[in-house]
Formats: structure tokens, C-alpha cells, sequence
């Protein structure tokens, strides 16, 4: 294997990618390729083997995803390529990426097939014939043991988060399907770490692959309080105007995001919220980039909104805020583009916006930059009332020291006789009017405080359940809901995976390692696979999780026997969930689950030694 450890900036058309996908990413707004990108897609299209190092929010899927656009033959209606993800949510999100790049590939289809959708319109849909599959391991095995799914066609295969299928216990299904697939065609391997068995995975099954990793530059960063919030609850714009409304020392600020289409979506919403705002993107050419620094630093503008690479080299004093509305890269974007504030001297604000899926690269920017990065708490709706009051009261006060007020004293005099009320009423509605074009109470609702998590230093921190897509509800794709109520559990399309304690730190008995355990009432089900399968607990966890779209922290006790096992699920769930688990597979055996009527002696609550436990 080669490793190359890169931070090259190219442009996409250096990379070798035709003029029809170059026209599509300039109309998607993407600018310039990311590190990973720069570096994996000459590679895929010279049809090498690749392990890439990367983790979500590099731009890791269209580093694998642009080549394999490239290598799709559209006239022929047979999977050419196919994508596995660790889970049904992520294969969706891969799913709509290709879709997205394929806008000028008329007749392309990409076809998202995983656990928990229905196999009649999975079989419809395999049978019209799609060009890319992205699935999760399990489903794809099914339909390959069904011959629903022939891959005599295929050129790439794409293990994406192959570090993530095997916490949940799916590389044994991935080894299956690498089995299968015919003797050449070309395998990507991308994993945000590399344990042992992904390594081996990979010497496997990968010929002469190259290895990429994208450094990470250690750097410091002094004069910058750097802070986070965690996106949760509320649009990233409103929390924006409500972070900047109360900052103290706001000046000037430089928002990075990453396209320049968002460069000018960003700049038209924050100008209609009566910010002096203007985009700044490589679409400008230098006259124009030049005169947007120039405003900003004469004040004409208070905020540009920024891509990387129209950033670069800014350099204005009067910036005291930074703000990464989407996160960076890597850690030298991160670095640089907070380089931008806290100049000539100045001490500067960075903040920083995360995704619940991107807290993995805020531990990655900690490190490397070896300081930590403080959770910002949003300021409340009273916050921002009693900032714009304050700032009222000071306008206020320096009015009444003004010149030339008795002409307005006569007219408060006036109201107060005509209407027979007292002065302090009239001015009330005075300020009532004053603040009619910014009113000084903010509407809408505070969101609930989001879930802190331990910094990257504490090597306990519970693998987060949910880590990943945790979105706001508004920021969410439309999926289907059963139930939607506080703490109650909630059956819904799989948007969070279930993740596993530290190897060492499990539980001696058989019980799944839950962090908190489940409330309301619980079900216990009764099911065919046990020990004598192979099976392990989170096996079982990945596919209810996966299969049934139960949230993990939902699933209550496993306990495994040879034959079987049992497992506790919130009481009341849904028919959908129910019928998908009645065909849930899990290591190929159907589960076969129903409620558990106990053993025949009466004597298996609790039980969890091993133990004969004949079928039922
Ligand atoms: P990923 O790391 O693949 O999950 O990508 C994270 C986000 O970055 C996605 O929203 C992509 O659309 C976006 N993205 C990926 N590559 C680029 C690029 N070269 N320029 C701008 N945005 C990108």
C-alpha cells in the first residue's frame, strides 16, 4: 500500500472529470475539490483500488461518488456499481448525493435499498433496473441470496464508514457480499479509522490499493475564543442572528459555509434581516472581490459570507467575529479561516456550527489545533429581548441629553390632555412605536438545551447513540413519522445508529450495555437465533435498529441462549415495525420474532447463563 498524505487545493478540472460533471458541480456551487477529494478522484478514475481515510464532512462521498459517475454506462440498465453503507440513513444520504451529481446524466437511476422498506417495491424497483445500489449490508445480502440483485455487471464496489459496519456487527455480511461479487472490478474502502479487522478486510480484498490519508497540520491558535454550538432544534439562520445580536464586541464578521451558492442564499437572508451583508465567492472576479474588502473595511458591509478559497489571505482588522456556518474540511481550513479574525493585535471570536454527525470532526479540530472548543449555549429569546432593550435605553438616554426636545415635550403634553392619560402611558406607546421595525421581543420558541458532550480527552465518552443526523426536525428530509411524542420512544426511519461501549467495558452478562435504561413498558419477544448462529448482542441491536427504525437506546434486554434469545422492545409498536421484524434476518437465519411466553419451567427471567433453551 501507498500512503499519501496531501493538503493540495486543485481545481476540479485538474482532477480529469468530464466537462458535463465540472458544469454540474459549478451549478451544485462547489467551488473547489476538498483535500480528500483532490487526491482519491485521479485515483478512482485511473480504476485503482483505494483506502481512504476520511470521515464525515471531508466531502468523502463525492470523492468516491464523482468517479463512479463518470464510469456509469447509461445504456445499460444493470447495477454497475455498488455503494455499502453502515446504515439506512446514510445510504439515502449517498443516494442523493448521486442523484444530485447525475443532473446532466439523463436516464441515470441510483436505487437506496435497506432494511425496513418494503421488498415488493424494492423488487419493483430492482427489476426496472438502476445503475448504482446503495445498501445496507443485510438487505443486499438478501436480495443477492434471492438472486433479486445480480452484480455480473459490476465495475466499483464502495465500502463507505467500513469502520461503522463493524461496530455494529456487519463486516461478517460485507466479507459475504465481497465474496460474490465478480473477480474484477475496482474497490474503494473508506473508514474514518483503521482498526485491525478493517485493515484485514482490506489486504483481502483489495488489490494494490492505494492508501490516502489526509494530514492533519498541528497548529495553534492564541487571541481566539473558540466556541461551538451544536445545531439542535432551531434553523442555523435564526441561531445565527440570535449568536450575533448578543455577542459582545461584534464588529465585523467573515461566515464561511461551503458553496457559492450558499455564499449568496446566506447574504440575501441576512441583508433582508437588515445586516450590511454581501457574499464573497469565486465567482467574483478581482475588482469586485476587492471592492467587497474594501466596504468591509470601511463599514459599509458588517458581515461577508465567504467560500474558502475567496477568503483566503483577508486580511481586516475590524473582523472580530468568525463564523464556520458549515464546518470546514479539515483542520487547516479550520485554522485559517479563523485565522481571519483576531488580527493586527485584536483578540477574536471563532464559532463554530456542528452537526450532530460532525461532532467527530470538532474532537478532530481539538487535537489538532490542541485547544478545546467550548459549548456555546444559544442565547435564550429573554437574552436577545434584554440585549435589544439595553441597546434601546442607551439610544434613549443619549436622545434626552439632545438638544431641541421641548418641540417634543409640547406633542407628549398634547397626547396626554387629549387622551386623558398619564405621561408614562403616552411614552410606553411611544417606544411601542419606536421599535416597531425591530421589535424588541424576539417571536418564536427557545429550543431545548442540546445534549453537551465530553470533550475528545475523555476517552469514556459513552459512543454517543445518535451522534450522527440528530438534524433539526426542520433540517430534516421528510421520512415517515409513527409516533413523535417527548420521551416516549419513536418508531421512525432509522435516523440514528446504535453504538456500542468500549470492548473492554462490557457488560459480563449478556445484556445489551444500554446507557440509560429504557422506560414505559417494555415487550419481551422471543427469537431464532442464539448463540449456536454466531450471533452476538449487537447484531442483534444493528439489525432491530436497523430493520424496525427503533432508536437504540429504545431496545431494553438481550439475552442470548444457543437457539434463541430474547429482547425487549417498548411496548405498542407500530404494524410497520412489527411485519419488518417478522422479516428481519439476522447473520442470514430470520429471526422469527414474537412475544415471549416464557420457558416452559417458568424459570428464564433474568437467566441470563447459558442454557439449553429448546424451540418453543
Ligand atoms: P460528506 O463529508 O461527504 O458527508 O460531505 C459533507 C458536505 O460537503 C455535503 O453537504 C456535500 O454536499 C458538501 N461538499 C462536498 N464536497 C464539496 C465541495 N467540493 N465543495 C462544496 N461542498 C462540498
Amino acid at each position: 500500500m501507498t500512503t499519501t498524505e496531501s493538503t493540495t487545493a486543485q481545481s476540479f478540472a485538474d482532477l480529469g472529470l468530464s466537462a458535463s460533471l465540472l458544469k454540474t458541480l459549478s451549478d451544485i456551487g462547489y467551488e473547489s475539490p476538498s483535500p480528500i477529494q483532490a487526491e482519491c478522484i485521479p485515483i478512482l478514475l485511473q480504476g485503482r483500488d483505494l483506502i481512504g481515510q476520511a470521515q464525515t464532512g471531508t466531502g468523502k462521498t463525492a470523492a468516491f461518488a464523482l468517479p463512479l459517475m463518470e464510469q456509469i454506462d447509461v445504456k445499460l440498465t444493470k447495477p454497475q456499481a455498488l455503494v455499502l453503507t453502515p446504515t439506512r440513513e446514510l445510504a439515502i444520504q449517498v443516494a442523493e448525493a448521486l442523484q444530485s451529481y447525475a443532473k446532466n446524466l439523463p436516464g441515470f437511476h441510483v436505487l437506496p435499498i435497506y432494511g425496513g422498506q418494503s421488498y415488493t417495491i424494492q423488487l419493483k424497483q430492482l427489476s426496472r433496473g438502476a445503475h448504482i445500489i446503495v445498501g445496507t449490508p443485510g438487505r443486499v445480502m438478501d436480495h443477492l441470496e434471492r438472486k433479486t440483485l445480480n452484480l455480473d455487471n459490476l465495475k466499483t464496489l464502495v465500502l463507505d464508514e467500513a469502520d461503522e459496519m463493524l461496530r455494529m456487527g456487519f463486516i461478517d455480511d460485507v466479507e459475504w457480499i465481497l465474496e460474490r461479487t465478480p473477480a474484477t472490478h475496482q474497490t474503494a474502502l473508506f473508514s474514518a479509522t483503521m482498526p485491525e479487522q478493517i485493515r484485514r478486510v482490506a489486504q483481502k480484498y483489495l488489490v494494490e490499493p492505494r492508501e490516502i490519508k489526509i494530514k492533519s497540520a498541528t497548529s495553534t491558535v492564541e487571541a481566539i475564543r473558540q466556541v461551538y454550538w451544536q445545531v439542535s432544534g432551531m434553523h442555523k439562520l435564526d441561531a445565527l442572528t440570535r449568536i450575533l445580536e448578543v455577542e459582545k464586541d461584534f464588529d465585523a464578521a467573515i461566515i464561511f459555509v461551503r458553496t457559492k451558492n450558499a455564499t449568496v442564499e446566506l447574504a440575501d437572508k441576512l441583508a433582508a434581516r437588515g445586516y450590511a451583508a454581501a457574499a464573497l465567492n469565486g465567482d467574483l472576479n478581482q475588482q469586485m472581490r476587492e471592492r467587497v474588502i474594501d466596504q468591509l473595511k470601511s463599514g459599509a458591509l458588517d458581515i461577508v459570507i465567504a467560500t474558502d478559497v475567496a477568503a483566503r489571505g483577508i486580511d481586516v482588522p475590524r473582523v472580530s467575529h468568525v463564523v464556520n456556518y458549515d464546518i470546514p474540511y479539515d483542520t487547516e481550513a479550520y485554522v485559517h479561516r479563523i485565522g481571519r479574525t483576531g488580527r493586527a493585535g485584536r483578540t477574536g471570536n471563532a464559532i463554530l456550527f456542528v452537526a450532530p454527525r460532525e461532532i467527530r470532526m470538532l474532537r478532530t479540530i481539538e487535537r489538532a489545533t490542541r485547544s478545546p472548543i467550548a459549548p456555546l449555549t444559544l442565547p435564550s429569546r429573554a437574552d436577545v429581548t434584554n440585549k435589544r432593550v439595553a441597546d434601546f435605553k442607551e439610544k434613549v438616554a443619549e436622545v434626552l441629553n439632545a438638544e431641541g426636545l421641548d418641540f417634543f415635550s409640547n406633542i407628549v403634553s398634547q397626547i396626554s390632555e387629549e387622551h386623558d392619560v398619564g405621561v408614562e402611558e403616552v411614552a410606553a406607546a411611544l417606544c411601542m412605536l419606536a421599535q416597531e421595525s425591530k421589535p424588541l421581543q424576539i417571536a418564536g420558541e427557545d429550543p431545548a438545551p442540546a445534549r453537551a458532550y465530553p470533550a475528545a480527552s475523555d476517552s469514556r465518552r459513552p459512543a454517543a447513540f445518535g451522534e450522527r443526523d440528530r438534524k433539526p426536525r426542520e433540517e430534516r428530509s421528510e421520512r415517515p413519522r409513527f409516533e413523535d411524542r417527548g420521551d416516549k420512544p419513536r418508531f421512525e426511519e432509522r435516523s440514528d445508529k446504535p453504538r456500542f461501549e468500549d470492548r473492554g467495558e462490557r457488560p459480563r452478562r449478556e445484556e445489551r450495555p444500554t446507557r440509560s435504561a429504557p422506560t414505559g413498558d417494555m415487550v419481551r419477544y422471543r427469537i431464532d437465533v442464539g448463540r449456536d448462529h454466531g450471533v452476538q448482542v449487537k447484531d442483534i441491536v444493528g439489525a432491530i435498529a436497523n430493520e424496525a427504525g427503533i432508536e437504540s437506546r429504545f431496545i431494553g434486554r438481550i439475552a442470548l441462549y444457543d437457539e434463541s434469545s430474547t429482547v425487549e422492545l417498548p411496548a405498542g409498536m407500530p404494524k410497520e415495525a412489527d411485519n419488518a421484524l417478522k422479516r428481519t434476518r439476522v447473520r442470514g437465519v430470520p429471526i422469527n420474532l414474537r412475544p415471549d411466553e416464557g420457558r416452559p419451567d417458568g424459570d428464564d427471567r433474568g437467566n441470563f447463563k447459558k442454557r439449553k433453551f429448546g424451540d418453543r
